[in-house]
């Protein structure tokens, strides 16, 4: 880091502004001072355009785009690809130019989006994040925002530089316009945001306004931006990479991953029932909105199975990577939720795509005793669980299961038909936030500590009551 490095690592810095501006130049450079991966949403709008264009949809098509913005998978990197295809050159074309303010302004392809940039933040813990509604709407609470402008000849002849016809100075205000005058989120200067005319201004003049503006807010205390707590201690991976790729998730299953959950699991509840006669206490404490975390204790492999029957929606988990070698297994188990992570125990790497499954508004499941555990006291428990939930902004729930153990300890090659019940507790930390919520929180070492200790006493408490019932 440079001379910002009293700045600190964290937290969203928004750049919002006109086209052409100067924004992505700015935005680049303030992330290399930072030290932050940077955020292009505009060419998530693009990438969006791109495939409406492929697949002939009309930009006025409100409902048929905001189905696309919820299927289409985009990567935006140094690259931007398109449900795999590398568009990185189209989205800038006159095509994709002409149309992007027409499809940005359904609301229904805003909120596919925005969840996305948030859950990108979530999964890196901040980041310089550019578009034209990321101080007003996307981040509210950013570290800083900032709004670029220039005037408009002088961002025509910058557009006329890049190349690729897209910069007359007609095209401009013509999109200026229609972004600024569109109901959804509509082009704005954030209340606080700190508006810098570019006409005429170095790169390095404006960044150094903005990194003046960052450092002056934060020793004056403003928004407290010590860094958040890091990773709890795992399997000794190497330290944070912000340049880690996470498993590709899709954003929500399709029609054909939907069809195979609801079969699978249909099978799995009639199984339970069946062998075990599993009875379920407290499936109302589940929320009815929005993403949670599942904490169940572990003393059998079936668990994952038992705690599937809770609820309708697909629960996520961890399966071990080896699973995926056999690729019929792999699918099998892929379509009951599960996702692979590299190690038998669970990484950074793990714990970001944990959090980036629930920023998409999937429940998960972790098992916070880590292995599987003997007898009935919950043991100590890792630090995963809280950190995750709090990263995600969701709650926690814990869920006591009592006679899997009995039905298959760990070791056991076969299992018996013993009854089984499951408690669900009541959420911990709040109402769940889901899409659109107030996005991640950060803790401290000491509050997941805190939390940790306060999950493992809820939890004995559901495991005994799941026991109790067991003993009638
Ligand atoms: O920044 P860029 O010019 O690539 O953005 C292309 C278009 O994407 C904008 O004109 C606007 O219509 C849309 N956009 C948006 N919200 C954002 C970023 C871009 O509506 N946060």
């Amino acid at each position: 880091m440079s001379g910002a490095g009293g700045a600190g690592r964290g937290g969203v810095i928004a750049v919002d502004g006109l086209a052409g501006s100067g924004k992505s130049t700015v935005a680049g450079v303030l992330a290399d001072r930072l030290g932050l991966e940077r955020l292009d949403t505009g060419a998530m709008y693009r990438a969006i355009t791109f495939a409406a264009l492929r697949d002939g949809i009309d930009p006025d098509d409100g409902p048929a785009l905001t189905e696309l913005a919820r299927r289409v998978t985009i990567e935006v990197e140094a690259q931007v690809l398109v449900d795999g295809q590398d568009a990185t050159v189209a989205i800038r074309g006159p095509e994709v130019t002409g149309a992007v303010s027409a499809v940005s302004s359904h609301p229904g392809v805003r909120a596919g989006l925005v969840v996305r940039q948030r859950a990108w933040v979530a999964v890196r813990g901040g980041g310089v994040v550019e578009g034209r509604d990321i101080g007003t709407v996307v981040f509210p609470d950013a570290r800083l925002k900032v709004f670029l402008t220039a005037d408009c000849d002088e961002r025509a002849r910058r557009r006329a530089l890049e190349g690729a016809g897209t910069g007359s100075s007609e095209e401009l205000s013509r999109r200026d316009h229609l972004d600024s005058s569109r109901q959804a989120s509509p082009l704005a200067v954030a209340e606080g945001a700190l508006a810098i005319d570019t006409t005429g201004r170095s790169v390095e003049d404006v960044v150094a306004e903005i990194l003046e503006r960052l450092m002056a807010s934060e020793t004056a205390g403003r928004p407290a931006t010590a860094g958040p707590a890091e990773p709890p201690a795992t399997a000794g991976s190497p330290g944070p990479d912000p340049g880690a790729r996470t498993a590709i998730l899709e954003l929500a299953p399709g029609p054909v991953a939907r069809a195979w959950y609801a079969v699978a699991s249909g099978l799995v509840k009639v199984w339970a029932l069946a062998c075990f006669r599993l009875s379920v206490e407290g499936r109302e404490n589940l929320p009815v909105a929005g993403p949670y975390l599942l904490a169940p204790v572990h003393r059998s492999n079936i668990d994952f199975l038992m705690v599937s029957t809770v609820t309708r929606q697909r629960v996520r988990f961890m399966g071990k990577e080896e699973l995926w070698k056999v690729a019929a297994l792999g699918r099998l188990v892929g379509s009951l939720g599960a996702f692979p992570v590299r190690r038998d125990k669970v990484d950074r790497e793990s714990l970001r795509c944990c959090i980036e499954i629930l920023a998409n508004g999937e429940p998960l499941t972790i098992f916070p005793e880590g292995t599987r555990q003997s007898g009935p006291v919950v043991q100590e428990l890792f630090e995963g669980a809280a950190y995750v939930a709090a990263r995600a902004g969701v709650p926690v729930v814990p869920v006591g299961i009592a006679g899997s153990e009995a039905a298959m300890p760990k070791g056991a090659k076969l299992i018996r038909p013993v009854k089984i019940h499951l408690v669900v507790g009541r959420p911990l930390w709040g109402q769940a936030q889901g899409k659109g919520g107030p996005g991640p929180s950060r803790v401290s070492r000491s509050v997941l500590r805190q939390r940790t200790d306060q999950l493992r006493v809820e939890l004995q408490k559901v495991f005994d009551r799941a026991l109790e019932l067991n003993r009638r």
